[in-house]
């Protein structure tokens, strides 16, 4: 298993400082600023929110992109696609782990020797420790969606710390690493979440097409948006949690093979330490 995933790891795409200026194109897809978000999970909110509720709040000042302790850059906006050379794209899992649904997902994506990224919950995290571990030893990253997937623009400061540190500790004890990457339930991001990631070692990876999966829209739609979004350097949003996600897990099956007959290169992207 060491050795698979170390090769797996070797295959890996990067997304360092060079690749993030072109990685970080606004309104390319961040369909959450702008749009009312997807209510994914059990934990969803179930009151309308205003527009204004999910706007990034642009940070005030200007230099150089500072950088928190441990050498994790402050972003002022999430990261939206990657960098890599060819025809590469990221897939991404999130609100588990469900042990009626990620299973499935991890076994597709070991058929196609493909990593994956799943954005986890403290709390599922907590509950589901043997899938975390698993995603963990077959060579995917495992993110941090907070504990309880709550709306991070209206908490305290010191709740978005410990929603994020908590889950960083519930993936730490089952797969032994800290997450690398955040992703803001609903992707509302505010100034407090940019920050206290940084410092928590993590990047803020958002996504280039939202399969609106949780809609439950049909297999086959779901498929489509995939292959209509596909193209170099597309984060594709999934959820393999927060409702009956099977059509998540039969759409997986149907376009992760097409992907590859088509020629992309399948990964997760690389953090780059200065
Ligand atoms: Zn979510």
């Amino acid at each position: 298993m060491l050795t698979r995933r170390r090769a797996l790891l070797a295959g890996a795409v990067s997304l360092g400082a060079a690749g993030v200026a072109a990685a970080c194109t606004p309104g390319t897809g961040n369909r959450a600023a702008t749009a009312p978000p997807p209510a994914a999970g059990a934990r969803a909110a179930r009151r309308p929110l205003k527009p204004s509720e999910y706007r990034l709040r642009p940070l005030t000042g200007y230099g150089p992109p500072r950088t928190a302790p441990g050498g994790t850059p402050v972003r002022r906006e999430p990261l939206l696609r990657v960098s890599g050379r060819g025809r590469t794209m990221v897939l991404t899992f999130d609100d588990g782990p469900d042990p009626r649904y990620t299973p499935h997902i991890l076994d597709t994506l070991a058929r196609y020797e493909v990593r994956a990224m799943f954005f986890v919950c403290g709390e599922m995290a907590s509950y589901n420790r043997d899938l975390v571990s698993r995603m963990a030893d077959e060579g995917h990253v495992v993110g941090n969606h907070t504990w309880s997937h709550p709306l991070l623009t209206r908490l305290r400061r010191s709740r978005i710390r410990s929603e994020m540190e908590r889950t960083s500790d519930v993936v730490e004890k089952a797969c032994g690493d800290r997450p690398e990457w955040f992703r803001a339930p609903y992707g509302a991001w505010n100034r407090a979440a940019f920050q206290l990631g940084a410092e928590l070692g993590m990047e803020p990876l958002a996504w280039t097409v939202d399969t609106l999966d949780w809609t439950e829209p049909g297999t086959r739609t779901i498929v489509g948006r995939v292959e209509d979004g596909a193209a170099p350097g597309v984060v594709v949003l999934s959820h393999d949690a927060g409702g009956d996600r099977s059509q998540s897990v039969r759409a997986l099956r149907s376009y992760l093979p097409e992907l590859l007959d088509s020629g992309y290169h399948v990964t997760v992207p690389r953090r780059q330490y200065v």
